[in-house]
């Protein structure tokens, strides 16, 4: 059997990851591999420890990837901290906080959660009244819920953690880079990052940041697990156990990011030239300007869906920017016109999960699929494709209300010149 040389059609990608891929990270990709402990990489792996501080807006002395999808930083953080029998409390919004919670379940913890309707999140003080009731170990919540395109408030949560005595861990997974988040000032403890969405890197790292309490636990844990853990460190580690995985153990993670490289893993060589010029590109750019551009871009969408006639999921209050979700048309196969946008214009589109599948389609606007060619792309796009599917759309609205936003002059008076 012969197999053809690798092909992969080029793409407009507008879902909620994984996104389009900067040209100048892809070139990364390809530079020369280094050993893992030839001074030129650990001199590169430092650099991106400085660069995610920076994204992340912490003086943490730890930021660094876990070599794994998304879900390996949420994994590598709750079950470094969580000893079996600990508390934890998950509010749900979406499908990520299910996976919260399954998380911190399978390492023992005993999860307390509570749920809203999917499209909206929780009033904070409700959530910090059941903290209160519940008293938890630690908080988990997700930051940007991708599957709802909705965010969660954060800031009166992390107050009222840190008054309390509670750790906050939270899942910024689809929020890092695209909007604002900012670890200290917030009060988060724990923070994963997620590289295939607003950072723009490829699928298969997790950008963690964490703070000197979750670090007392690791050293805790780990002085137990040598049997020299003094009175003091015993306060940090109630079960007196191991942390129970080696490859998310965190303390051992440490030991190789810091100053004394003890081997652990074979670190990730190309991913991380992806990510150190990855994080070197949203520098570049500013967050606040990249925050911004979102912003920006998600104004032109919307406003291009709303003028075609169609209308948004959720609660609009608590919209995430970057994850735009759209009400399927009634009798429209939804299905059907992902796969002619797909087929017809190379543009994907996502559909969702659980409760609202069938119903909505996501729009995603993430890093550098985030630009106007893509918004006008896509609004154009799903006009044809509706049409084709018999959908009484504005015809021509969308385009000109997304070229609005973008300010783009108008040429002739609005009377339109007959054709002749
Ligand atoms: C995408 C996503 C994840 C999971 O990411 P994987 O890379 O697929 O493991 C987790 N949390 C949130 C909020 C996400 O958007």
């Amino acid at each position: 059997m012969v197999f053809s040389e690798l092909f992969a059609p080029s793409r407009t990608i507008m879902t909620p990851g994984p996104v389009e891929v900067d040209p100048r990270v892809l070139r990364a990709m390809s530079t020369p591999i280094l050993g893992q402990f030839d001074p030129a990489f650990t001199n590169i792996m430092n650099q991106v420890m400085e660069m995610l501080r920076q994204v992340f807006q912490t003086k943490n002395r730890w930021a660094f990837p876990i070599d794994g999808t998304s879900r390996s930083g949420n994994e590598a953080i709750l079950c470094s901290i969580i000893e079996p029998g600990d508390r934890v409390f998950v509010p749900i919004y979406g499908r990520f906080g299910h996976l919260l919670v399954e998380i911190c379940e399978r390492y023992g913890a005993e999860v307390h959660s509570m749920e809203c309707p999917w499209g909206e999140v929780f009033d904070p003080q409700m959530v910090i009244d059941e903290m209160n009731k519940v008293k938890p170990k630690i908080v988990a919540i997700v930051h940007g819920e991708t599957s709802t395109g909705r965010m969660q408030p954060l800031k009166e949560i992390g107050k009222a953690c840190r008054e309390g005595d509670i750790l906050l861990v939270v899942d910024a997974v689809a929020s890092i880079g695209g909007v604002q988040i900012k670890t200290d000032e917030w009060y988060i403890d724990g923070m994963i990052g997620g590289t295939q969405k607003c950072l723009s890197v490829p699928s298969g790292m997790a950008p963690i940041t964490y703070n000197e309490r979750i670090e007392n636990i690791l050293s805790a844990r780990k002085k137990v697990e040598r049997g020299i853990a003094t009175e003091e460190d015993l306060q940090f580690s109630r079960s007196r156990q191991a942390i129970a995985s080696n490859y998310f153990d965190l303390s051992m993670l440490q030991d190789y990011w810091g100053p004394r490289r003890l081997n652990h893993h074979t670190e990730a060589t190309s991913m991380i030239y992806a990510l150190h010029e990855g994080l070197r590109l949203i520098l570049a750019e500013g967050l606040e300007q990249r925050f911004e551009r979102h912003k920006l871009h998600e104004k032109a969408l919307i406003a291009g869906l709303e003028a075609m006639g169609l209308s948004l999921f959720g609660d609009p209050k608590h919209k995430l920017p970057c994850v735009t979700c759209v009400e399927i048309p009634k009798d429209v196969d939804g299905e059907s016109v992902r796969n002619m946008l797909l087929e017809q214009f190379s543009i994907e589109i996502a559909s969702s999960f659980g409760p609202l599948h069938g119903k909505i389609w996501r729009i995603g606007t993430m890093g550098y699929s985030c630009r106007k060619e893509n918004i006008l792309s896509v609004l154009g796009a799903l006009e044809a494709v509706l049409i084709r599917h018999g959908v009484n759309v504005h015809r021509g609205a969308a385009l000109q209300a997304a070229l609005d936003v973008y300010n783009v002059e108008r040429l002739a008076d609005f009377s339109f010149k007959k054709l002749s």
